[in-house]
């Protein structure tokens, strides 16, 4: 019903004196054939004269209720006085009759234009919905376009800046979906304290503000103010939280080929590009614009080599510094793509994570590496699988049950398996990672904090975490001999560490001298280039096999 209104709006309050004179014109036309119809078919008595219902209900509806009654008027004289009651026979109209017949005329002019009347109101109202944000009351994306659809106006435009925002998910799954409608109309609010007061403001998605910079003003600049002012705490049920904002900036020069719609697109990209890369104020480019287009290419690509198996599994080994066995092998995915050439798996299990698709890729890598571990398990080969996981992989119930599916298919004690979680990841939401890390340790399954030292600048997390293992962050590693601050972190991480029962395990060694000296820190556990680069499965299995025979030998 209301795409139809739309659709007839035009024709309803959009006509123009042109249109208005030629329907004028067809309907008196309309009218006077109406009368000579009225008359050739024998006069009034017939029941022809109700034709001419038909140009006043239009002339009501379409021209207004003045001209709806004039016309009825007119008709009425039409068959009227001037018409006889039967032609053949001479019969004159008696007067009250034509009278009464105009009077209905009239009154059916005035009921169709006062219902036409009606039916404009309400499109206004439905237009006026149509082009707002429900909301906040400020135009939406459509109401914006359809604003800058007057060529002069667009002219005038400098740029457009758009505010993403993140954490909106997360922030209406803790407190209710109305508080986004909060955090909407208290932003609105904010925006116009620190803007001034001409510029034109739109809410253009769920989660996204657009302005459009009119007069002069500069959008980096007004960018950069925003960054610098807007307030980004809110409260809600007296819990404050905060989101965090990103501004994505398209400015436009009079004359550009670029339409309204594809400059709030662009400025929609940069913001995007800022928010994956931690950048607070983004210009738009072709470099923002090949980002975004690289990772719908990149979720499209991905989704077809995990269905055909394209993806592969590297294996590092772990071992204890002290012995120098091995205690352990992570898995670490590959993916050479024909056209982008090696994708790093930073990359795309990131842009995998944004949507569904990461639950399938992880059940391919659990399918892979647990049934890789069987294999070597077969073959005498006994250590901990590392696998990494983010946090959104637990937010499908599936993919836990999958671990211990696979773990119960192939045989594999679940100790055998260790989950690695960033810190990072963990950080953004504590509780629920404590809880979905307890019950992964309570069946047994090993937990371990990736990365760590990177993320959370309190350690008083750890206390609330279940887990097993530290992995300190390579880059400690890498700086250690030439910076004390490095070592002093990697020597806190092993105490700290020791200290809670837990293994420490130093990422990252490339040298003799690295390892030489974790091992004087009491460091547990290394990994990296020195002791063996990630390997393709065939070369991981040689290599292992080699270490277990070397070992035996210095054994025996
Ligand atoms: P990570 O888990 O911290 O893995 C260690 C990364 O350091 C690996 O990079 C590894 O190749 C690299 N590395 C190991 N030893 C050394 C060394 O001595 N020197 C240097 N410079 N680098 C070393 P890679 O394979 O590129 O993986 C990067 C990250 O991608 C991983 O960091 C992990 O967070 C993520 N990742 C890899 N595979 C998966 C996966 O299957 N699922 C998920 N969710 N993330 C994965
Ligand atoms: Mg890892
Ligand atoms: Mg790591």
């Amino acid at each position: 019903m209301n795409s139809f209104f739309l659709m007839v709006s035009p024709y309803l309050y959009e006509g123009g004196l042109k249109s208005k004179i030629l329907m004028f014109v067809s309907l008196a036309f309309l009218s006077v054939l109406g009368g000579q119809l009225v008359y050739v078919t024998g006069g009034t008595y017939l029941p022809y004269v109700h034709l001419l219902y038909v140009p006043i209900i239009i002339a009501g509806f379409w021209l207004g209720i003045f001209t709806g009654i004039i016309f009825a008027i007119c008709i009425g004289l039409m068959v009227g006085p001037f018409m006889p009651l039967n032609v053949a026979q001479d019969i004159a109209q008696s007067t009250p009759e034509w009278l009464l017949r105009t009077g209905f005329f009239a009154m059916i002019a005035l009921l169709s234009g006062m219902s036409a009347q009606i039916t404009r109101a309400y499109l206004v109202v439905l237009k006026r919905r149509y082009l707002t944000d429900f909301e906040t009351k400020m135009p939406n994306y459509k109401g914006l376009e359809a604003l800058y659809k007057d060529e002069e106006r667009f002219a005038m435009l400098t740029g457009v800046v758009v505010i993403k925002m993140r954490q909106v998910k997360e922030v209406e799954k803790a407190f209710g979906l109305e508080t986004m409608s909060y955090v909407a109309i208290k932003t609105k609010e904010r925006l116009k304290e620190v803007l001034s007061p001409e510029t034109v403001l739109g809410r253009v998605s769920n989660d996204a503000f657009a302005i459009c910079l009119e007069n002069k003003e500069e959008a980096l600049k007004v960018a950069q103010h925003l960054s610098q002012y807007l307030e980004r705490t809110y409260k809600f049920d007296k819990i404050p939280f905060l989101i965090e904002m990103y501004f994505g900036i398209m400015p436009h020069v009079k004359g550009d080929s670029d339409s309204f719609r594809t400059l709030v697109k662009k400025a929609l990209v940069a913001a995007d590009h800022g928010l994956q890369n931690s950048l607070e104020v983004c210009a738009y480019n072709e470099e923002t614009q090949d980002f975004s287009e690289r990772n719908i290419y990149i979720l499209h690509e991905l989704r077809e080599a995990i269905e055909q198996d394209q993806l592969s599994l590297n294996y590092q080994p772990i071992i204890s510094l002290n012995k120098n066995e091995v205690i352990g092998v992570e898995a670490l995915a590959r993916w050479g793509h024909s056209t982008l050439g090696m994708v790093s798996p930073l990359e795309f299990t990131r842009i995998a994570e944004q949507t569904q698709l990461i639950n399938p890729y992880t059940k391919w890598l659990l399918k892979k590496s647990l049934s890789q571990l069987a294999q070597w398990r077969k073959d005498g080969l006994d250590f901990v699988l590392s696998l990494n996981f983010s946090m959104k992989n637990f937010e499908d119930p599936t993919v836990v049950q999958e671990i211990f599916h696979y773990l119960e298919e192939y045989n594999i004690p679940p100790q055998m398996l260790e989950v690695e979680v960033t810190e990072t990841a963990i950080a953004r939401n504590i509780g629920k990672a404590a809880d979905i890390l307890q019950s992964l340790r309570e069946k047994g399954i090993k937990v371990a904090i990736d990365d760590f030292g990177t993320g959370q600048s309190s350690l008083n997390y750890l206390f609330e975490l279940p887990v097993d293992a530290l992995k300190v962050d390579q880059v400690f590693t890498r700086s250690m001999l030439d910076n004390s601050a490095a070592e002093a972190i990697i020597r806190s991480a092993i105490m700290m560490g020791h200290e809670m029962n837990l293994k420490v395990i130093a990422e990252g060694i490339e040298t003799k001298k690295q390892l030489e000296h974790l091992k004087k820190l009491g460091c547990d556990y290394g990994q990296g280039y020195y002791i063996s680069r990630p390997m393709p499965v065939e070369l991981a299995t040689t290599w292992l096999d080699a270490k277990r025979t070397q070992l035996m030998k210095i054994q025996a």
